[in-house]
């Protein structure tokens, strides 16, 4: 981990996985498993229907909750959404935007990550804002480009104190649930990237301050690799999350 002041956090996406009975007991699991009072913030985000049962068994300790997804609006005529008032209210206090799922399987853009982002903020909220290039993207020598124009449009708006209540993870897309994993080397890069852009767009502690976490097959054996980078503050855990055990390997790899 890196000698900055960025507490490592390391983030489990469950995406469409386990009833809440099976949330739960997964939620003790991960419980049981984190240390108390260590050097690293740790968090689950269970599907919506078992936020609230989650949220009775875990409290406001070590383990944080995060929802996958919300809306822009805190209510109204939005049928099947759920706002950013709603998701504090069942004990939230993350949330993920524009995962890769979000944007290529249901055809999210740019300007309702945007959206969403302002709205999760104003409730006092943490986004973690999710960019990342496709395979024909990075094969076309674009991954900056892409990366760095999703950060740019889903920040669009934000001054520098705003921007450092969010939390941005670099997931390449054709990583995520393959097996295939960037080079730490390669990850690194596109992290420095995306710091020097937040440098340039708000100001150097800013930049600092923003805690950038990388996502794509991160599991115990090559999690201590990806995390010893200097600009890679942690982790978003799809796959390797829904095993207490798998995902507690990799909490401590933020920590040693
Ligand atoms: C994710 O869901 O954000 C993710 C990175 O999934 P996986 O770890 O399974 O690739």
């Amino acid at each position: 981990m890196s000698a900055s002041s960025r507490r490592p956090l390391i983030a489990g996406n469950w995406k469409l996985h386990n009833t809440v009975a099976e949330s739960v007991e997964l939620a003790r699991a991960v419980l049981h498993r984190t240390p108390r009072d260590a050097a690293v913030d740790v968090l689950v985000a269970p599907v919506f229907t078992a936020l609230y049962a989650v949220h009775e068994a875990i409290g406001d300790g070590s383990v944080r909750l995060a929802a996958q997804d919300c809306h822009f609006e805190d209510r109204g005529a939005f049928t099947g959404e759920v706002g950013p008032a709603l998701l504090k209210d069942v004990g939230c206090t993350f949330v993920i935007l524009g995962h890769s799922e979000r944007r290529h399987v249901f055809g999210e853009l740019d300007e309702a990550v945007r959206r969403k982002v302002a709205a999760v903020l104003s409730h006092g909220l943490t986004p973690i804002v999710c960019v990342g290039e496709k395979l024909e993207e990075r094969e076309a020598d674009r991954t900056e480009a892409v990366v760095l124009g999703q950060l740019d449009a889903a920040l669009e708006g934000l001054d520098a104190e705003s921007a450092r209540g969010c939390v941005i993870a670099y997931e390449p897309v054709w990583a995520i649930g393959t097996g295939r994993t960037a080079s730490p080397e390669d990850a690194e890069a596109v992290h420095r990237a995306i710091r020097a852009r937040l440098g340039e767009r708000f100001d150097g502690p800013t930049a600092e301050s923003v805690r950038i976490l990388y996502g794509g097959s991160v599991k115990p054996a090559n999690a201590a690799a990806l995390l010893a980078q200097p600009d890679i503050d942690g982790a978003l855990v799809g796959g390797a999350s829904l095993d207490a055990e798998s995902f507690a390997e990799i909490v401590q790899a933020a920590i040693a």
